[in-house]
């Protein structure tokens, strides 16, 4: 049999991956996508619709399941009884954690990824983090500047379809939105204390259909986003880009196929990569003119890790030895949730769009000099409440019985809660490696984690825990208290920074174009590249850029820099 080759390979198919799997095989490429889990129907696997009183565990799911696995910790909010049965996420790769750190690698291993249960902010980055080094001195500015990139941007949102308003805010560049969500009566309370204070409180950008868009259909509010949505009205490969690339018939997509490395050839360049096929632990090697990884940042940087050969004795593309260095994440925590009192017995209506990010405080410090504050950056906040599906406060209310429940009742429209998004700097300390002692069930070398708070976020955290006192007082809440600490470093699930992209082939791992400075027909398509966090979250990032590296692409092999197979 001769050797099959693609035009490109595809590794990872969640929004990055399938992103560049869909524009690739709309231009007629031959693409073969590999998936290291299962392949997600939203049938079975999206449960949102169902009563907790249907389900066997009441939601909560079988407390045996994880017994025997490697990786036995439970992922919060997306993974429940809702979604877990046909093992969606991964538990059979374990990671490691250096001395001192506390990584929580939450990952989805089905196709489509986390972007199956994801949060949909959708915020665009603007020239204040592009050239944030310029503003206040720390780090180098990215390689790109805002109006090279916002042609791309406006391109993911009017594919994506996001929600919002004009704001004409500097940190925050306005995009081209669907109408916004309607407000509950809580985002006006919140919006009139924010006034008081200082503190911004505006629509999110939110990748929720408000209206029909793309032949997909309107959001129905049933508040189900991060058990999946059953009628593909928030942007999600599953309803989106895997289902574009499938009509092309252009796309071979593997499942279950585990990538370990990328292949290089006598010359050093990517000629494939090798992945275990996890349902008889095979290794299979598959062929092509140009790899793409976009196995969601640091499993690249791992993969990329693990490809060594003479050529590339310490991974892949790593002759500057920036590979898996420059770990970036946000500090998640709780800086306050409480009560508005004058809220109290108003009637408990179903209100699900508290799933949503109906509306945040988009970064408001350092905007007029960027060394105001004590930190430098900023920090955005979403702010919310409301009659969502689970009486989250039921942990504020003592007793038991009828009078238990009367009392959840009651206090359920009173309900508020805040969650800051800080980014971390750039830091020597942080950065995955390969763990040199440990291998994972299927015998690859396992990822290590060293990962430590840094001053600047915590000094963000702090801020924030102050100014929630303001605010809650200024809209007239009773606050029932704060977290202690921020959430354990990976919760966020934006961490960036480990092939970070740069100019200069001796100083990062790609060029502008996510290209590798040495191999060129090895691309990267995922948050792996922004060499820092920003006040904003990374999806829509990542398939606006991945949207320019595939133009990229395809421009190269019209160049006759990449020869189609
Ligand atoms: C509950 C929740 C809320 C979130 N909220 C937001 C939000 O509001 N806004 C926002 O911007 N982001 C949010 N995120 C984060 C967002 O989901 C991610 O940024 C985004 O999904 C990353 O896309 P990705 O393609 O890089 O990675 P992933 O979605 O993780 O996809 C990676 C893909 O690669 C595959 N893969 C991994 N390793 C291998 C391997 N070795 N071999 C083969 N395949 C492999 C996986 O199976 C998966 O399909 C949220 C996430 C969650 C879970
Ligand atoms: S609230 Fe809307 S987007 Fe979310 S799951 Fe329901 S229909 Fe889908």
């Amino acid at each position: 049999m001769p050797t099959k080759i693609y035009d490109a390979i595809v590794v990872g198919t969640g929004a990055g991956g399938s992103t560049a799997m869909k524009i690739l095989c709309e231009a007629g490429l031959k693409v073969c996508a590999l998936n290291s889990g299962p392949r997600i129907d939203p049938d079975q696997d999206y449960r949102g619709h169902r009563q907790v009183y249907d389900l066997k565990y009441r939601g909560y799911g079988d407390p045996l399941r994880l017994e025997g696995k490697a990786h036995q910790e439970p992922y919060s909010v997306e993974e429940s009884e809702y979604s877990e049965g046909r093992d969606l996420f991964e538990h059979d790769v374990a990671y490691s954690n250096a001395p001192g750190t506390d990584w929580y690698w939450k990952r989805c291993k089905a196709t489509g990824g986390k972007a199956n249960f994801w949060g949909r902010s959708s915020a665009r980055f603007g020239d204040i983090d592009f050239k944030a080094a310029d503003l206040d001195g720390f780090g180098e500015n990215w390689p790109v500047d805002y109006a090279e990139i916002a042609p791309w941007f406006s391109k993911a949102e009017r594919y994506m379809g996001v929600a919002s308003t004009t704001q004409n805010r500097p940190s925050n560049p306005d995009g081209e939105y669907l109408p916004p969500m309607p407000w509950r009566c809580i985002d006006h309370i919140i919006q009139k204390g924010g006034e008081k204070v200082g503190v911004p409180y505006l629509p999110d950008r939110c990748a929720q259909l408000t209206v029909a868009h793309n032949e997909r259909p309107a959001c129905h509010y049933c508040g189900n986003c991060s058990r999946g949505c059953d009628v593909g009205s928030f942007f999600s490969p599953t309803w989106f880009t895997i289902p574009d690339a499938e009509a092309t018939k252009n796309l071979t997509l593997v499942t279950n196929a585990l990538v370990r490395s990328v292949l290089a050839d006598e010359n050093g360049k990517a000629k494939g990569v090798a992945y275990v096929d996890r349902v008889n632990r095979k290794e299979v090697e598959v062929y092509a003119k140009v790899v793409v990884l976009a196995a969601s940042c640091v499993e690249t940087a791992h993969i990329m890790l693990n490809s060594t050969s003479r050529q590339w004795p310490t991974g892949i593309a790593n002759s500057s030895g920036e590979l898996g260095k420059n770990l970036c994440e946000h500090l998640y925590g709780n800086p306050g949730y409480g009560f508005i009192p004058r809220l109290l017995g108003q009637p408990a209506r179903p209100d699900n769009i508290a799933d949503s990010t109906v509306a945040w405080a988009p970064r408001w410090q350092n905007l007029k000099n960027p060394r105001e504050e004590k930190f430098i950056r900023g920090y955005s906040v979403y702010l919310g409440g409301g009659c969502g599906g689970f009486p989250g406060h039921y942990r504020q209310i003592e007793g038991f019985g009828p009078s238990f429940k009367r009392d959840i009742k009651r206090y359920y429209p009173t309900t508020i809660g805040a969650l800051i998004q800080a980014p971390t700097l750039p830091s020597p300390t942080n950065y995955v490696d390969i763990d040199p002692e440990k291998k994972d069930i299927f015998g690859i070398p396992q990822l290590r984690f060293h990962f430590q708070w840094g001053q600047n976020e915590l000094l963000m955290w702090e801020h924030c825990k102050q100014v929630m006192i303001d605010l809650f007082k200024a809209m007239g809440a009773e606050m029932w208290g704060a977290g202690d600490q921020p959430d354990r470093p990976g919760t966020s699930l934006h961490e960036t920074g480990v092939c970070r992209f740069g100019n200069d082939p001796k100083r990062y791992v790609t060029n502008k174009w996510a290209q590798t400075h040495d191999v060129p027909n090895l691309y990267i398509c995922d948050a792996s590249i922004f060499p820092n966090c920003t006040d904003k979250t990374t999806t829509m990032p990542i398939v606006a850029f991945t949207m320019r590296t595939c133009d990229h692409i395809l421009d190269n092999f019209k160049k006759g820099v990449h020869v189609r197979a």
